[in-house]
C-alpha cells in the first residue's frame, strides 16, 4: 500500500525532486520522473557494457546484447507474453506509424474500413488518416458519450464485416477515462478485425495482460513509466508478426542478402533495423524493475485514493467544469476555471512551482466535440502527495480570485 508516508519516501529516489526543492509535478501524463535506479542503470551502461549488439563476438558485445535481451523478457513478463512478441520503438507514435505502414500486407480481403474512437490522441488518429487516404479506406469513430465514456451500442454498430482494425486508446490522456477494451476486443474478433490498443496510459498505471486482453497489437513508451525517453513497445501476436511485413529495411533485421534481394531474419529481429536503443532498453528494464517493486496493483490503488481526493476537492471550486467521467477513471483529470484561460492557468500555477499541462492535449477533435479550445489537464503517478493536490488548490482558488 502506498500512503502519503510511502509516497514521499518514494519521492527520494527521484534526484529531480531533490533537485527541484519545491516543484509539485502533475504532468506525469506527458511523461514522468526518473528515479536513481534507471539513471545510474543507464550510466553504468556507458560507462561499463557500451558495444553493439547481435554482432560482435567479443564478450562486451555479448554482455550488452545479454542486456537487451533480458530487458525484452523483462517487458514481455510484465505484460504477459514472449520476449519475441516485443518489438522495441521510439515510443507509442512510432509503433503505431509503423503498423500502419504495414498491416495493410494482412488485411483480409474486402475490407475497408478503420475504426477509432472520438477520443483518440493525434498518435493514434493521423497515423490512420493517412492509411485511409493512401489506400482509399473509410475511418468511423465510436462515439463519446456526456458522461466522457465511450457509447459501446455505437461500438457495436460501427464495428462491421467491413472493419480491418479496430485502433483504440485504453486510457483516454485527456478525460482520464478506462475504455472497456476487453469487450471491444471481443465485438471486433467477432467481425474478425484486427486489434490494436494504445497503451501509452495504462501500462504505466494498471496491470496490463495482453493474453487476457486477446488484443492483437499493442503499444506503449518507456518515458511515461519512469524509463527514459526514446524507447518504446510494440507487442504484436507471433503469428500476425510472423506474416507481417517489415516496416524499416536494413542492418540486424536480415537472414540473407544479395545485390537484388534479402530474406528476412526471424521476428522480433525482422523488425528492428539498425543500432536499437539499447541504453533506453537498458532503462526502461529498470523502470519495470522499480515498478515491480512496489506493485502495480499498489500503483493503481494510490491514483484511485488520489483521483477521489483531488475530485472531491476541485468540485468545491467556484466555476470550475471537470471533464472526468469519475466511474471509469485513471489517474488524469481535465478541467476549466470560468473566464480563465487554461494556458493563463498553467502559467500562474507555474508561479507556485506547480507543473501541469494546459491545451488540446493531442485531442484536438475531443476538445472541438466537447466545444472548447483545451482544458487543464493533471496526472498523478505514485509519488504525488496529498500535500500536493492542497497546494494546487490553494494555488487554484488565488488564481481565481484575481480573475473572478
Ligand atoms: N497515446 C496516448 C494516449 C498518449 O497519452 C500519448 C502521449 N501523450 C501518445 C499516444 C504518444 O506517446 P509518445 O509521445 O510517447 O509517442
Amino acid at each position: 500500500m502506498i500512503n502519503d508516508k510511502t509516497a514521499k519516501k518514494l519521492k527520494k529516489d527521484f534526484p529531480i525532486f531533490k533537485n527541484n526543492k519545491d516543484l509539485i509535478f502533475l504532468d506525469n501524463a506527458s511523461t514522468t520522473q526518473k528515479p536513481k535506479q534507471v539513471i545510474n542503470a543507464i550510466k553504468e551502461f556507458y560507462k561499463n557494457s557500451n558495444a553493439n549488439i547481435h554482432r560482435g563476438v567479443y564478450k562486451l558485445s555479448q554482455k550488452a546484447t545479454e542486456k537487451y535481451e533480458n530487458s525484452k523478457k523483462t517487458v514481455a513478463k510484465f505484460i504477459n507474453s514472449s520476449p519475441e512478441e516485443i518489438i522495441f520503438t521510439k515510443s507509442t507514435t512510432e509503433g503505431i506509424n509503423s503498423l500502419a505502414y504495414t498491416l495493410p500486407s494482412i488485411f483480409p480481403n474486402g475490407k475497408n474500413e478503420i475504426v477509432l474512437t472520438e477520443m483518440e490522441h493525434h498518435s493514434n488518429l493521423i497515423p490512420w488518416q493517412q492509411l485511409a487516404k493512401r489506400k482509399k479506406m473509410k475511418l468511423k469513430f465510436i462515439k463519446v458519450k456526456n458522461d466522457f465514456t465511450l457509447d459501446m451500442k455505437d461500438a457495436k454498430s460501427k464495428v462491421t464485416n467491413k472493419t480491418a482494425i479496430l485502433s483504440v486508446v485504453h486510457v483516454s490522456n485527456s478525460l482520464g477515462t478506462i475504455n472497456p477494451i476487453k469487450e471491444l476486443i471481443k465485438i471486433a474478433k467477432k467481425k474478425n478485425t484486427l486489434t490494436i490498443i494504445d497503451a501509452a496510459q495504462s501500462v504505466p498505471h494498471m496491470k496490463v495482460d495482453v493474453k487476457n486482453l486477446d488484443c492483437d497489437f499493442l503499444v506503449f513508451s518507456g518515458h511515461k513509466m519512469l524509463g527514459p525517453l526514446g524507447i518504446g513497445v510494440l507487442y504484436g501476436k507471433k503469428h500476425l508478426l510472423e506474416k507481417l511485413q517489415p516496416f524499416n529495411f536494413g542492418g540486424g533485421m536480415i537472414k540473407k542478402v544479395s545485390l537484388e534481394n534479402a530474406e528476412w531474419n526471424s521476428i522480433p529481429e525482422k523488425f528492428e533495423a539498425g543500432t536499437q536503443n539499447i541504453a533506453g532498453a537498458v532503462g526502461l528494464t529498470e523502470a519495470i524493475k522499480y515498478i515491480k517493486k512496489i506493485g502495480i496493483k499498489n500503483i493503481e490503488k494510490r491514483e484511485k485514493e488520489l483521483m477521489k481526493y483531488s475530485l472531491k476537492k476541485l468540485k468545491k471550486i467556484k466555476g470550475i467544469k471537470i471533464y472526468n467521467s469519475e466511474k471509469n477513471t485513471s489517474g488524469i483529470l481535465s478541467f476549466n476555471l470560468k473566464n480563465i484561460h487554461p494556458h493563463d492557468i498553467a502559467s500562474l500555477l507555474d508561479d507556485y512551482e506547480i507543473a501541469i499541462r494546459a491545451g488540446h492535449h493531442c485531442t484536438m477533435p475531443l476538445m472541438k466535440k466537447l466545444g472548447i479550445f483545451g482544458t487543464v489537464r493533471i496526472g498523478f503517478y505514485f509519488y504525488n502527495t496529498k500535500e500536493d493536490i492542497n497546494k494546487l488548490i490553494k494555488s487554484l482558488n488565488k488564481i481565481n480570485k484575481k480573475f473572478n
